[in-house]
Formats: structure tokens, sequence, C-alpha cells
């Protein structure tokens, strides 16, 4: 029996992407983003395939998470598709898996030359922080995989985005596909030469597991969110147990799994833009 590996696949951080355009449902550029994001995620299976994988899962992590073309996907993985959902981009994560990889990363809200640079949701997230931490999805997802005893192994994305995840992961290997010159330009390698690398370091991460920790996630645990807008605030405070800290900023503290639940509801169910 080989390895079983986790990869959540997001968009914003591909080889190429530096508008809203490419990620965004019914605009223009949409339908040939999600072919460039679908392949990087191939790329990535294959490289855990590479290096002996048996089995890979992965999870759609953008928007309404049905972007990753089924019928182009590697036929040896498994998709989780669509919503709703109980862990954003983690959903089907367990102690089962051996490694988590991360495709398609982009830097945190507020992030200086972080192409497309949000956390979660743009337009009501201004900082999120776990145990007092402010971290970008890749290492939020890297928490849930620490909950569950999985390390990740390798991040796709441009390059501040990389630098910011491995701050909180220094073993994990890192495919800079782009480098940002602002929010919505940069610098960026050619699809098929970010497919390449982006193979040769998942391989890589699984040949290094065992250099790889997991995350070490505290129990309970405390999210704070800043939002843009009071009214997004008013709305959070309706879900039991939430505590407002002040006009614009919520926290909420409680197990993982069931703080994870509430980070859904609240970003993507009660949504308040
Ligand atoms: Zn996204």
């Amino acid at each position: 029996m080989g390895y079983r590996i986790f990869i959540s696949a997001d968009m914003e951080g591909t080889a190429g992407i530096v508008s809203s355009l490419q990620v965004t449902k019914g605009q223009n550029d949409y339908e040939r983003g999600r072919l460039l994001m679908t392949r990087e995620v191939n790329a990535a299976v294959e490289g855990a395939l590479q290096a002996g994988a048996s089995e890979v899962v992965v999870c759609d992590g953008h928007a309404n998470m049905q972007n990753i073309l089924p019928e182009e996907l590697h036929p040896e993985a498994k998709l989780v598709r669509g919503c709703i959902r109980n862990s954003l981009q983690m959903e089907g994560i367990d102690d089962s898996f051996d490694a988590v990889m991360i495709t398609g990363a982009h830097a945190g809200a507020g992030t200086q030359w972080g192409v497309l640079d949000h956390t979660w949701v743009g337009s009501m997230v201004y900082n999120l922080r776990i145990d007092g931490q402010t971290l970008n999805e890749a290492c939020l997802n890297a928490v849930v995989a620490g909950y569950y005893g999985v390390p990740v192994v390798m991040v796709s994305g441009d390059k501040v985005t990389i630098e910011q995840t491995q701050a909180l992961l220094p073993h994990v290997e890192g495919a800079v596909v782009k480098e940002g010159y602002s929010r919505h330009s940069a610098l960026s390698l050619h699809p098929d030469k970010a497919c390449a690398l982006i193979r040769e370091k998942a391989r890589l991460g699984v040949q290094n597991l065992g250099k790889m920790e997991p995350v070490q996630v505290n129990n309970p645990l405390t999210m704070e969110i800043d939002f843009f807008k009071t009214d997004m605030a008013d709305a959070a405070e309706l879900v039991p147990g939430v505590k407002r800290l002040s006009a614009r900023t919520i926290s909420f503290t409680s197990d993982p799994e069931t703080l994870f639940r509430v980070q859904e509801l609240i970003l993507f169910r009660l949504r308040y833009e």
C-alpha cells in the first residue's frame, strides 16, 4: 500500500493568472483559467504518483468549488467538488492521509506583491488570526491538516506566498510559478514549465516526508476576524459562541473541528457584503 495524498487546489496562484477575469465564473478568460488550474493539479498528482502514492484525493477549493474540469483531471485522482461543506479547502481530509499538497496558492489579505491577495472572501476579511497569528489560506489549510496529524509537503503559487507559507512550514517544498509586480501583474513561468516544477516539487515533497512536521494545533483554538464593515460583524455575532471584540472584530474559541465549521458558516453561509 502506497501513500495517501490529499491535494487542496486553489486558483489565483496558478502560472499565467493575474486577473479576476481568469478566476471568476462567467468572465471571458475563466474557461482558460480553469484549464490552467487543472493542469497544475495534474502535475502535482503525477509527482505524487512518481513518489509512490497509491491514492490521491483532490479538493477543489476556489469560489464555488467547481473549477477543476473533471474530464481533464488525472484519472488516478478522485475529486472533491461543490459545496456546502464543513471545511472550505480541506473537505475530505482525515488522519488516514500521509501528506497534503496545496496548488494555486495566493498570499493572505494585505500582502504586497501578492497576486490577487486575499483571505477566504476578499470583500469581507481584512485580517484573520488563529491564536493571534495572521495566516494565509495555505497556512490555514496546514492547521486543518495538522489537526489530523498530516504534514503539508508541497505548496505552489507566487513568490511571496511561498515565502509566507515557509515561515510557518520551514521544510515544505515550494514551487514558485510567478513573481508579483503588483496585485494584478506578475512575471510568470510558461504553464508547461510551471507544471514541470510542480511535478518535481511534489515528488520531492513526498520523498522528504520524513522531514516534514505536521503543524501543532492547540485545543481549544481561537479565531479572530477583522471585517471590512460593521454589518459583517453584526451578522457573525448571530452565531452562538461568537464574541464581539470591537465594531469590526469578532472572535470564536472552540475545539478545532467546530472552529473550522464556524469559519465556513460565517464567511460563506452568513455572507453579508
Ligand atoms: Zn481562490
